[in-house]
């Protein structure tokens, strides 16, 4: 897989570099290319953005300055023939969960967009739905609240979708055993490490059994519990 990102900030990506991703990157796995927006930005000043139509505060980021960009990005990754995804992070998408992240994987390429101020201009995502040579475009949210800009959330979606491809995690981490990915999506249940007891809090007796049936029975009993607590929105999922 190749990855393009576009921001204004490009230095906010430099994490990428490290851990599970950056070794990822190191073996080959997917590759990662962080593109400065404002090479394509417009004039001595470099613009990028404009006053809204229809008025109100703030700027908007300008289709023209996008559209020159997305189109250098698709002919950079698309050597071997590859039809990009674009996405666009908004609070006003698709929230992204486990299951776009999982469905991302497949892609052979995927391009970030990452807007600032009041947004990119509507029309950068409605041309690039309808080209051929993309393989679409998905508008998405991290979550309810506004960031200051996709940066963050690009990094988020990122790491989400990169750690689920094949050889980035070791053989000992599997996914599958991850909050979401259980069956009916329930989250992960309470975890525990040596020692047995610490600070008068014991460990819960089937872990340290060694009876896997007993261990996987509390294992899924206590994920159910914390989904109810923590997630009650999930529960109508699960079987
Ligand atoms: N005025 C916009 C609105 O209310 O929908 C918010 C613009 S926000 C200040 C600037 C940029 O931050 C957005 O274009 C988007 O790239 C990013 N952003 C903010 N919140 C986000 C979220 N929850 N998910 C994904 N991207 C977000």
């Amino acid at each position: 897989m190749r990855i393009d990102i576009v921001s204004l900030f490009p230095e906010y990506f430099e994490p990428l570099h490290l851990s599970l991703v950056g070794k990822a990157r190191r073996d080959h796995i997917f590759d990662i290319h962080v593109h400065d927006l404002r090479q394509w930005g417009v004039g001595p000043h470099r613009q990028m953005d404009d006053t809204p139509y229809g008025g109100g505060p703030g700027m908007v980021m300008s289709a023209d300055v996008w559209g020159t960009a997305l189109d250098a990005v698709h002919r950079l990754g698309t050597q071997a023939g590859n039809k990009p995804l674009l996405v666009i992070p908004t609070p006003s998408g698709v929230l992204f969960n486990q299951s776009l992240a999982t469905s991302w994987t497949t892609q052979t390429h995927l391009v970030f967009a990452c807007g600032r101020y009041e947004g990119i201009d509507s029309r950068v995502a409605m041309y690039y739905s309808s080209q051929p040579d993309w393989a679409g475009v998905h508008e998405v949210s991290l979550g309810d609240y506004v960031l200051a800009g996709g940066e963050v959330a690009v990094m988020a979606m990122t790491e989400a979708v990169t750690r689920l491809m094949p050889g980035v995690l070791g053989n000992s981490t599997s996914a599958a055993d991850d909050s979401f990915s259980l069956p009916g999506g329930r989250v992960e249940g309470s975890v525990f490490t040596k020692p047995p007891i610490w600070r008068d809090l014991e460990v819960p007796a089937p872990l340290i059994s060694g009876n896997h049936a007993l261990i996987a029975k509390w294992r899924a009993a206590d994920s159910i519990r914390r989904t109810h607590v923590n997630r009650p929105d999930l529960m109508r999922d699960l079987p």
